[in-house]
C-alpha cells in the first residue's frame, strides 16, 4: 500500500534519526509512531493512541501513535535523556503558510547525554562530556585515543594512553556518553553504567577520516599549532570521531568548537580509578552523588563555572610545586584581605555562566536574554578588575591582566537592549527607542494605530450607545468590535458580522480594518527590524567570543581561588608548606569531610610525620621515629584507623589542588601518584570477588609505585583466609618498604604485622588510643606511637548493640580460646615459614610452632634417589596417616 505523502516524511525522517526516538512536529504536538511510541509510552508515560485503524481484512494493524505538546518539548527531552536514550527532533522547517502542499520537515537536532545544549537539560554545576575512544594497533605499539568534548562550552581535549590507563581516564574525565567502535567487544560494566554507550562504525575512527574531518573544522595545520604530533594519531583519531558523530547529530553551527587541546600526563598527579572512587573525591561510593564528597565539602564557588572547575581542578591536582605554590600565595592574599574577597564574591553573583552563554551566542542559538546576561556580567567587569589592581600574588596579577572589559561590546548591548529581554526574539521589545530611527518610526506607527482604535471604541459607544461595547483582537480576525446580545438590536448597518459567540457577536469595519492595516504592518516591519538588529548584535559579541571567553576563564578561577579562601577562613585552614622531598609532616590534622559533618568540636585531630626512604637517608641525623617511611597502624575496628589514613591522602591532594588544609601545621612533599586501596569495594556486585579485586588493586600499586609516591593501604589480605592474608600483607609490606620505600599507610588488623618494626628501619608502629573504664570501652580516635595490645572486637559488637548475653558468651569463649593457646601452643596453625624473603632477610618468626612429626620424615628423604613410584608410595603412605 503506499505510503501517505506525511507518512512518507516520517519514514525519510527515521532514516536520518537511527535508533533515536523521532519526535515528529505535526502542528502544535510532537508525535511519535511504531516502535518509537510504544517505547515512549513506557518511559514518558504517555498514552499510546493509534493513527489509523489499520486494515483487518489485510492483517494491518493499526499503527501506534504518542505524542505531546509541542511546550512540554523540553521537559520530554529531559526525559528522554534521563532514561539514556536519544531523541531525533523534527520540525516544520518552513511556515505552514506559505507551505505549497505539504509543510517541509527535516530532523534538525539528536540529543543525546552527550550532546545536550540546553540549559535545562544541564547541570550548571558539572561538565558535559561527551568522549570517544579510539583503539589504536600498529607493529610497535598499542594505545587507546581518548577525546572529549563538552559541546555546551566548547571544550575540547585529547590524548592517548596505554590501553591499562583506560578506566583511570575514564574516571578522571566522567563522561556522561561514550561513543565506541561497534565492533569491538563492548566495555567492561563499572565503565559503562550510568552513562551512555553509543556505537559508531569503525570508519568513524579512521586516521584518514579524522584527519580529514579535522582539517576541515579547524583549517589545515591547525593540528600542529595546538600542539599535536606525529605520536598524537590516536588522540587524533578519537577527535575525528567526536566531531564526525556531532556533524551527524547537531545540524547547528560549531564554530564554538575553536579548539583541540593536547592534554599531557605528568603535569597532573596521577590517581587511579579505584584510589578516586575509594577517596570519593568528586562523588560518593554510596550513591555516586556530589554531596558528601571531598568536592561537596571543598565547594564554596559562587558561578556554575567556577564550580565546574575546581571540580576539575579536584580531577586534575598539580604537581608542580611552583604552580601548587601560586595558588597557595592568591589563596593567602585573598584569605588575608576578607573585605577583597567577600566584596570579589558579592560581585560574582551577578556574573552569569560565560562559558555556555557564548556557545550558544557563537552556534546562533542565543535569545536576547543570553545577550541581557552578557551585558550585566560585562558591567560586573570593571568591579572586578579594579578590586584585583595592586594584587602582591602574581597568579591574582595575572588574572588582572586577562580580564578583558570589552568596553565596546558592553556598550553596542547597553545601548540597543532594554533591561529585561524575552526569551525569544521573533516577538519583538527588546531593542530600547532610541536605538535606531526605523524601529522608532514604525512603533509611533503602530502605537498611533491603536490610539485611533481606542478612540473609534469610545466614538462608536458614543453613535450606538451601546456601553459595554469593546474592541479586540485575534489572530484569525484582526481587530473587531464586540457586542452582547442583549445590545444586538443597536448595531448600525455599517457593522460587518463576522463571528457569533455564546454571548455577544463581533463585527468590523472598513475603517477598522484599514488602520488594523496599518498596526499590523508597522509591528511586523518593527519585529523584522528587532530580529535582525538582534542577529547584529549576536554578531558583534560573537566576534569577540575568543577574548570574552579567555575573560571568563580567569572570573571562573578567581571564584575558585576565593572559594578556597572563603574555606580556609570559615575551616581554620592552614597554607601547606610545600616542598620538593618525599615527606609530609602535619601536625593537628583533620578529615576534610567528617571536620564539616560531625558534631562541631568533636573530631579528634591527628599528626602524621613520614617521609620516603630516599629522603630519610639525605637527613639521617633525624630521629628515625619522626621520619619512618611506612607507618603501620594496628588498632581495634571502628577506632579510627581507615578515617586516618583517607584524611593522610585527602589533605595531601588537596594541597596539590591548591588549597589549604585543615590542620594546624603542614609540610606537604609533592607527591606524583596517589594509591589508596580502601575499604570494602562494591565491585562484588560487578561480579568479581572482594578478594581478586583488592589483589588486582594491589597488584598496580605495588608495580607502579614510586619513591614519590604516597600509598594508603586499609586491610589488604582480609578476604582471604587468615594465613593467606598474613602472608600476603607481610610481603606487601616488606616490598613497600624495602623496594619502593615511599611514603606508606598501612592500616591492618593483623597484629602479627607490628613485630617488624624490630627489623625493618623505616617502619613505625601506630596504634589508636583507647581507654578502658569500668568495663567499657572508649575509642578515643588519636592514633599514638607504638603497637595496639587488645583486638576490641566484642566491645564493637557491645557498641554496636549485639545484645548482652552474646556478648558476655563471647568473652568467655574469648578467655578459653587464649587460655588453651597459651598451654599448648597449639591452634590450627599449621605452617611454617622458615623461607628468608628475597629482598632482606628476614625471618618470619611469628609463627614458630610444634612441627609435626611427618615434617622431619620429610627432611630426612633424599629425593634424588626416589623413583617415582616410590615418592608416589611416599605420598600415599603419608595421606592415611594424616
Ligand atoms: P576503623 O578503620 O578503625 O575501623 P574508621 O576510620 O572507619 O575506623 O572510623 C570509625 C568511625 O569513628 C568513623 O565513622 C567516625 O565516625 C569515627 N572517627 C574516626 N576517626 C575519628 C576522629 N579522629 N575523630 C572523631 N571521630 C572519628
Amino acid at each position: 500500500m503506499a505510503l501517505t505523502p506525511m507518512m512518507q516524511q516520517y519514514h525519510d525522517a527515521k532514516q536520518v534519526a537511527g535508533d533515536a526516538l523521532l519526535l515528529f512536529r505535526m502542528g502544535d504536538f510532537y508525535e511519535l509512531f511504531h516502535e518509537d511510541a510504544t517505547k515512549a509510552a513506557g518511559i514518558l508515560g504517555l498514552s499510546l493512541t493509534s493513527r489509523d485503524k489499520g486494515d483487518p481484512k489485510n492483517g494491518k494493524e493499526p499503527t501506534p501513535m504518542a505524542g505531546f505538546p509541542h511546550h512540554q518539548l523540553d521537559q520530554y527531552l529531559a526525559k528522554i535523556i534521563a532514561a539514556g536514550m536519544r531523541a531525533a527532533v523534527c520540525e516544520q522547517v518552513e511556515d505552514p503558510k506559505e507551505a505549497k502542499g505539504i509543510v517541509r520537515r527535516d530532523v534538525t537536532r539528536i540529543v543525546s547525554r552527550g550532546t545536550v545544549t540546553d540549559d535545562t537539560l544541564l547541570d550548571p554545576q558539572s561538565s558535559n562530556f561527551l568522549l570517544a575512544i579510539a583503539p589504536y594497533e600498529s607493529s610497535d605499539r598499542s594505545a587507546c585515543g581518548l577525546a572529549w568534548i563538552d559541546v555546551s562550552t566548547g571544550r575540547f581535549e585529547a590524548t592517548s594512553v596505554d590501553p591499562s590507563r583506560l578506566g583511570d581516564e575514564l574516571a578522571r574525565i566522567a563522561p556522561v556518553e561514550l561513543l565506541v567502535r561497534e565492533d569491538r567487544p563492548p566495555l567492561p560494566v563499572e565503565w559503562s553504567e550510568r552513562r551512555v554507550v553509543t556505537s559508531r562504525p569503525p570508519w568513524a575512527f579512521g586516521q584518514q577520516a579524522a584527519k580529514a574531518a579535522l582539517d576541515k573544522h579547524f583549517g589545515p595545520h591547525a593540528l600542529e599549532g595546538f600542539g599535536f604530533n606525529e605520536s598524537d594519531a590516536p588522540a587524533l583519531a578519537a577527535a575525528g570521531a567526536v566531531l564526525d558523530y556531532l556533524v551527524e547529530t547537531q545540524k547547528a553551527s560549531m564554530a564554538h568548537i575553536d579548539r583541540l587541546v593536547p592534554h599531557r600526563t605528568g603535569s597532573t598527579l596521577e590517581i587511579d580509578e579505584s584510589t578516586r572512587r575509594s577517596l570519593e573525591i568528586t562523588k560518593t561510593i554510596r550513591d555516586g552523588t556530589r554531596e558528601g564528597s571531598l568536592w561537596g565539602v571543598l565547594d564554596r564557588t559562587i558561578t556554575s563555572m567556577g564550580a565546574r572547575l575546581l571540580g576539575d581542578w579536584l580531577a586534575n591536582p598539580l604537581t608542580s610545586v611552583d604552580t601548587i605554590v601560586a595558588r597557595h600565595d592568591a589563596v593567602e592574599e585573598l584569605l588575608k584581605n576578607a573585605s577583597l574577597t567577600t566584596a570579589l564574591r558579592e560581585t560574582l553573583r551577578s556574573i552569569y555562566d560565560m562559558p555556555r552563554l557564548l556557545a550558544r551566542i557563537t552556534t546562533g542559538r542565543a535569545s536576547p536574554r543570553d545577550l541581557c546576561f552578557v551585558a550585566r556580567t560585562l558591567a560586573c567587569l570593571p568591579k572586578v578588575k579594579a578590586k584585583l589592581a595592586d594584587r602582591t600574588s602574581a597568579r591574582l596579577e595575572q588574572l588582572h591582566t586577562r580580564i578583558d572589559l570589552c568596553g565596546g561590546i558592553r556598550k553596542d548591548l547597553e545601548t540597543a537592549l532594554e533591561e529585561e529581554c524575552p526569551l525569544t526574539a521573533r516577538e519583538g521589545g527588546f531593542i530600547r527607542s532610541g536605538f535606531n530611527a526605523e524601529l522608532d518610526e514604525q512603533r509611533e506607527l503602530a502605537k498611533g494605530g491603536k490610539q485611533w482604535i481606542a478612540k473609534y471604541q469610545a466614538e462608536a459607544i458614543e453613535r450606538t450607545g451601546i456601553p459595554s461595547m469593546k474592541i479586540g483582537f485575534n489572530r484569525v480576525f484582526g481587530y473587531y468590535l464586540e457586542v452582547t446580545h442583549a445590545h444586538r438590536d443597536k448595531v448600525p448597518d455599517d457593522f460587518i458580522r463576522k463571528q457569533t459567540l455564546k454571548n455577544a457577536e463581533r463585527y468590523v469595519t472598513p475603517e477598522l480594518k484599514e488602520y488594523e492595516e496599518k498596526v499590523l504592518a508597522a509591528e511586523e516591519r518593527a519585529q523584522t527590524l528587532e530580529y535582525d538588529l538582534f542577529v547584529e548584535l549576536r554578531e558583534t559579541v560573537a566576534s569577540a567570543a575568543k577574548r570574552l571567553q579567555a575573560t571568563a576563564t580567569a572570573l571562573a578561577e578567581i571564584d575558585c581561588l576565593a572559594s578556597l579562601a572563603e574555606l580556609a577562613r570559615s575551616r581554620n585552614y592552614v597554607r601547606p608548606e610545600m616542598v620538593d622531598q618525599a615527606k609530609l609532616e602535619i601536625i593537628g590534622g583533620r578529615h576534610p569531610v567528617l571536620d564539616v559533618t560531625e558534631p562541631e568540636g568533636t573530631f579528634v585531630p591527628n599528626d602524621v610525620a613520614c617521609k620516603s626512604r630516599e629522603s630519610r637517608v639525605e637527613s639521617l641525623e633525624e630521629d628515625p621515629a619522626e621520619g619512618a617511611s611506612f607507618l603501620l597502624i594496628t588498632g581495634p575496628n571502628m577506632a579510627g584507623k581507615s578515617t586516618y589514613i583517607r584524611q593522610v591522602a585527602l589533605l595531601t591532594l588537596m594541597s596539590q589542588v591548591g588549597s589549604f588544609v585543615p590542620a594546624e601545621k603542614a609540610t606537604v612533599g609533592v607527591a606524583d601518584r596517589i594509591f589508596a586501596r580502601v575499604g570494602a569495594s562494591d565491585d562484588l556486585a560487578r561480579g568479581r570477588s572482594t578478594f581478586m579485586v583488592e589483589m588486582t588493586e594491589t597488584a598496580r600499586i605495588l608495580n607502579t609505585a614510586t619513591p614519590r609516591s604516597l600509598v594508603i593501604l586499609d586491610e589488604i589480605g582480609r578476604g582471604t583466609s587468615t594465613y593467606d592474608g598474613l602472608s600476603i600483607a607481610w610481603a606487601v609490606v616488606e616490598h613497600l618498604h624495602n623496594v619502593v620505600g615511599c611514603r606508606t599507610l598501612f592500616a591492618t588488623h593483623y597484629h602479627e604485622l607490628t613485630d617488624l618494626e624490630a627489623q625493618l628501619t623505616g617502619l613505625a608502629n601506630f596504634n589508636v588510643a583507647v581507654q578502658e573504664h569500668a568495663g567499657r570501652v572508649v575509642f578515643l580516635h588519636r592514633i599514638i606511637s607504638g603497637s595496639a595490645d587488645k583486638s576490641y572486637g566484642i566491645h564493637v559488637a557491645q557498641l554496636a548493640g549485639v545484645p548482652r548475653e552474646v556478648n558476655e558468651r563471647a568473652a568467655d569463649i574469648l578467655e578459653q580460646l587464649e587460655a588453651k593457646s597459651a598451654q599448648t601452643g597449639e591452634s590450627d596453625q599449621r605452617y611454617r615459614l622458615d623461607r628468608p624473603a628475597k629482598n632482606g632477610s628476614l625471618q618470619m618468626t611469628l609463627f614458630e610452632m610444634a612441627d609435626h612429626p611427618l615434617l622431619d620424615e620429610i627432611r630426612e628423604l633424599d629425593i634424588d634417589s626416589m623413583t617415582p613410584l616410590e615418592a608416589f608410595g611416599k605420598l600415599s603412605d603419608w595421606h592415611e596417616q594424616l
